[in-house]
């Protein structure tokens, strides 16, 4: 039984916001077909009911009500097409008949000083339309102070694979990551989780995280989605001015070359990789880094490797921006 799903007329077009109890929301509308897409007594015409909720007691008794299994898509909001391609597969994950839960929330934690927490981008209205398009059932939108007491003072951190990479330049990031997420299994305890390959590494320390916790939920990846013209989508997209955006797809383009020379001569070839890409980036590039690593342990490739990852941070105008390819 889907949850608060109700038959109603044949078309729908408008959505309605009710205040439903203290912290909750419920936002009514039309679900877009996808493969989620749940069949009710009136066939595929099915009204369906988001349910939005603002504190943790809110989410408890939200979650009390919510059909298993269920499936955690954790966001930062700013929501685009990658995004609802994370909910898409979290409802293939679930089946018609269990949850899709989706968490909105700007997580101060794994901002470090002087990055861009005050002007990351918020537009829940539209995100909350997204979610509602693509057939989520609960979303978890917390103000900072529900997520965390003024003396919070208990961390998750995970010590290898967040040390270099992104974890170099960011310190402090992933501890943010991982507790942010760590509480959100907790609240949530979904049976899947559902992120984003695009941050390879914060992947690989979830999964790692899950892995040195005995957390009992499924991570599962999906691949980057990106632009036509190859660039990755990201939130940080729009900071781009139009003469940055053009050239934004040449790190992906860079990335390739690297990955085309891994694909040939094996990962003995690394440094001339890294040094190759990096000439493809011109003047108007800040590199942060360009590296090789092991698809797993993120150390340096070895040759018996499964697969290694050619992941690279670079700035463009005030912009910054990641992106990977991997080569199994
Ligand atoms: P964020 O809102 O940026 O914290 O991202 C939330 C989730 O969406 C993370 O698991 C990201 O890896 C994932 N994500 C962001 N951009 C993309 C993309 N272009 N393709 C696939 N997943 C993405």
């Amino acid at each position: 039984m889907p949850p608060l799903a109700l038959c109603a007329a044949p078309v729908f077009t408008a959505h309605t916001w009710h205040v439903a109890g203290e912290g909750e929301e419920t936002h009514t509308g039309n679900r877009v077909p996808t493969s989620g897409w749940k069949s009710g007594a009136c066939g595929e015409r099915l009204l369906s009911t988001m349910k939005v909720v603002r504190t943790v007691p809110a989410l408890r008794r939200a979650l009390a009500g919510s059909p298993r299994p269920l499936a955690l898509v954790p966001t930062m909001g700013a929501l685009h097409e990658g995004h609802a391609a994370l909910m898409r597969r979290a409802r293939k994950a679930t089946g018609p008949g269990g949850s899709v839960a989706v968490s909105i929330f700007v997580n101060p934690a794994q901002f470090g000083p002087g990055e861009d927490l005050a002007r990351y981008p918020r537009s829940i209205r539209a995100d909350l339309e997204c979610c509602r398009k693509a057939g989520v059932d609960l979303v978890f939108v917390p103000r900072p102070g529900a997520m965390y007491a003024g003396d919070h003072s208990v961390w998750i951190d995970e010590t290898r694979l967040s040390a270099g990479l992104c974890g170099a330049g960011r310190p402090g990031h992933f501890r943010g990551v991982c507790t942010v997420v760590a509480k959100l299994f907790l609240l949530f305890q979904p049976d899947s989780a559902v992120f984003g390959a695009k941050d390879y590494q914060q992947l690989a320390v979830i999964r790692r995280m899950v892995r040195d916790l005995n957390f009992s939920v499924r991570i599962v990846a999906v691949p980057t989605v990106r632009e036509p013209d190859g660039l990755a989508l990201s939130s940080r997209n729009r900071y781009l001015s139009p003469g940055d955006r053009a050239e934004a797809p040449a790190l992906r383009r860079a990335l390739l070359r690297s990955a085309e020379l891994l694909r040939r001569e094996g990962p003995a070839a690394a440094a001339r990789a890294c040094r190759a890409a990096r000439s493809l980036l011109g003047s108007r590039w800040t590199v942060e880094y360009v590296e090789v690593v092991d698809a797993v342990t993120l150390d340096r490739p070895r040759t018996r490797s499964r697969g290694v990852v050619v992941a690279a941070a670079a700035r463009l105008g005030g912009t910054r921006l990641i992106d990977n390819v991997i080569v199994r």
